[in-house]
């Protein structure tokens, strides 16, 4: 990696949203930057995600406030074009099942309180506040939170990869497992599965749920909390939602090419792990989401799955982001969070500040890694 004297040479490891943020606002703030991954870009989490943009219901202060900025970047890079297919604000529903309707009061009256915007509809409101909804498969009241959004996260990678290489980024994929390589205790750069050795001032492990095992053999120690999860995309479909839906059987959003996007958790037990490190699920239990989902939406259209992708969902043992430099080795900084999507622009954003200044952004001083020391 060729840099001047001056210019800071990092080394991100992790081809998902996280790595490639930060990736590009490192370069955004003049430092020298080699993108490395073990396979392909979103090959992960990435690229299978609701990324539904948001920061409903109840949540640590320190993170409800991060996700509020996290969407306040997206309404940014929004407004910078409007018709893009692959990111919108058409607001977020909820709603529980039936019996528990004081539980959805009870979020909306906590919404209210952090200033999240929130309104408590019945169903036959719904309609004249979002298009494309099923009135009738919500059995109680529901929150509508017009200002959240949903962004299709490969498309967002495509977008971030194009200012990457135009800034001039060195890219590795295929790279392998790639490892941190520390000298007296202090980084020194990466080494690829097939031995390939790169230099570095700073290394940024951004592995989605495969953090933790990245940074063991650092002697550090993250919990993992990653559930195993799906994300299916129906075929090309006639509808008229705008909203991403969260209900009790099925998570629904638009995806570019009018199709939706489909994830819930009911099925995690259908998900079998095999020894190559595959997965599957039987095609009934993929079609039973389709037409969980198919109830929620204006007209009940028949959906059918096109494809559907199944993996670690990460998450942080204790649920909180895991975001900054390590204690115990200078130089390797990390990023490993649950809602990634709603986090991507703003992470990258001020992990990237720590790493080029040098100076901790007081936003993430609760999230630091140094917590589980
Ligand atoms: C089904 C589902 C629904 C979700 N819904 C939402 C939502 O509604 N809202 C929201 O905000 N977020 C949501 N998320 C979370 C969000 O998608 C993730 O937090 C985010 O995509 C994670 O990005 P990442 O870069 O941390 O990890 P990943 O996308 O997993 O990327 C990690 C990368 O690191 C690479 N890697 C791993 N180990 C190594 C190694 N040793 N060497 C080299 N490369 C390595 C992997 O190959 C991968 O490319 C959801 C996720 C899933 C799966």
């Amino acid at each position: 990696m060729s840099s001047t004297a001056s210019t800071k040479r990092v080394a991100v490891i992790g081809g998902g949203i996280l790595g490639v943020s930060t990736a590009v606002h490192l370069l955004r703030e003049g430092a020298s930057v080699i993108l490395l991954t073990e396979r392909g870009l979103a090959s992960e989490a990435t690229g299978r995600s609701l990324s539904w943009l948001n920061s409903a219901g109840e949540r640590s202060t320190p993170y409800h406030q991060l996700r509020v900025a996290g969407i306040d970047r997206y309404r940014t890079l929004f407004a910078a074009d409007p018709h893009r297919e692959w990111l919108q604000f058409g607001g977020g529903v909820m709603w529980n099942t039936a019996g528990r309707a004081a539980d959805t009061a009870a979020r909306h009256a906590y919404e209210k309180s952090v200033g999240y915007d929130s309104k408590l509809l019945e169903p036959q409101e719904i309609a004249t506040a979002t298009p494309g909804i099923n009135p009738s498969a919500v059995p109680e009241s529901a929150i509508f939170n017009p200002g959240e959004g949903w962004v299709s996260l490969p498309d967002l990678v495509d977008f971030l990869m194009e200012e990457f290489h135009a800034r001039g980024g060195e890219l590795v994929l295929n790279a392998g497992k790639v490892s941190v390589t520390v000298d007296t205790g202090r980084t020194t750069g990466v080494e690829t599965a097939a031995g390939g050795t790169y230099e570095a001032d700073t290394v940024l492990v951004a592995c989605g749920a495969a953090t933790p095992s990245v940074l063991a053999p650092l002697g550090v120690n993250i919990p993992n909390g990653s559930p195993l999860s799906m994300l299916v995309l129906t075929k090309p479909v006639k509808h008229d939602l705008k909203a991403v839906l969260n209900t009790p059987r099925a998570a629904v959003r638009p995806n570019p090419g009018s199709a939706l996007a489909l994830d819930h958790d009911w099925y995690e037990g259908h998900i079998t792990e095999h020894t190559d490190g595959s997965f599957s699920i039987p095609e009934d239990v993929v079609q039973e989401l389709a037409d969980e989902a198919s109830k929620l939406i204006a007209g009940n259209p028949e959906l059918k799955p096109a494809s559907w992708k199944i993996g670690y969902k990460p998450i942080p043992g204790d649920g909180e982001p895991v975001l900054g430099e390590l204690d115990q080795v200078p130089g390797c900084y990390v990023a490993f969070t649950h809602s990634g999507a709603t986090l991507g622009l703003i992470t990258g954003e001020l992990l990237a500040g720590e790493i080029v200044t040098g100076k901790k952004h007081p936003m993430l001083a609760t999230f630091r890694p140094g917590r589980f020391s």
